[in-house]
């Protein structure tokens, strides 16, 4: 008799899902904790429902883009995050890394420029109950300097060179975590302050994410 066709339930997607993650090396149980308890689903277009369980980036409002899990994964387990940690997040897109990195630290503040994305973002954090997330609407290449330093840095949109602004409101000894390059295809890179003012920096991988551009957008 043939099998019938079946659809996996969330929970063996989800299952399959941290399982690709660990082979691929994002192996720290608090990250793959955080990941597992972030209903992905909830973050992406109703179109890509069917489809929030895969490791695959996609398409977000605004055509910006959720990342790909694994990529989530190895950014949150590089910026090396402490309960204690004030985080600063540029690129909140859909939120799900800004939720992510929520669970793994004190504060988060969180920079978009796109209106829309950032309202769809806080309704989100809304429905989960995160209480330690601060949003803004903003060019985050200039980062946050009112509540600068920061512990911890995370860019989720290409620089197109090194994010001096961001570095400068980086605490000694603290990671900043970003895509760097000009072209489509950008080499993750991780900073770690020295403490004397330098930094060690270490390119982790090569990723393909949306260009950091200058200003808010225009929307209409
Ligand atoms: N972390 C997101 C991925 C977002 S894609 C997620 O988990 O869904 C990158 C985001 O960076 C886009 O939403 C884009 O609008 C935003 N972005 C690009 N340049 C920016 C800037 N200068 N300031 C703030 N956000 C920016």
């Amino acid at each position: 008799m043939a099998k019938l066709p079946h659809k996996d339930t969330h929970e063996t997607q989800l299952a399959r899902l941290i399982l690709a993650l660990r082979s691929q090396g994002v192996t720290e149980p608090a990250v793959l904790g955080a990941i597992e308890t972030t209903p992905r689903p909830l973050f992406t277009q109703d179109l890509f429902k069917d489809r929030a369980f895969e490791d695959s980036a996609l398409p977000i409002a605004c055509g910006q883009t959720i990342s790909q899990p694994f990529i989530v994964g190895l950014m949150t387990q590089a910026l090396r995050v402490d309960k204690r940690d004030r985080v600063l997040e540029i690129g909140t897109g859909s939120g799900y890394q800004t939720t992510i990195l929520s669970k793994l630290s004190r504060l988060v503040y969180t920079v978009e420029r796109y209106r829309t994305l950032m309202r769809d973002a806080e309704e989100r954090f809304k429905t989960l109950g995160l209480t330690n997330v601060i949003t803004r609407f903003g060019d985050g290449g200039e980062g946050w300097p009112e509540q600068a330093p920061f512990d911890r840095i995370m860019v989720t949109a290409a620089a197109s060179d090194e994010p001096k602004a961001l570095l400068a409101q980086l605490k000694p000894g603290g990671v900043l975590v970003a895509p760097i390059g000009k072209g489509p295809v950008q080499s993750l890179r991780r900073y770690t302050g020295d403490g004397k003012g330098g930094f060690v920096i270490e390119a982790l991988t090569d990723v393909r994410f949306v260009p950091l551009l200058d200003g808010v957008a225009k929307e209409l």
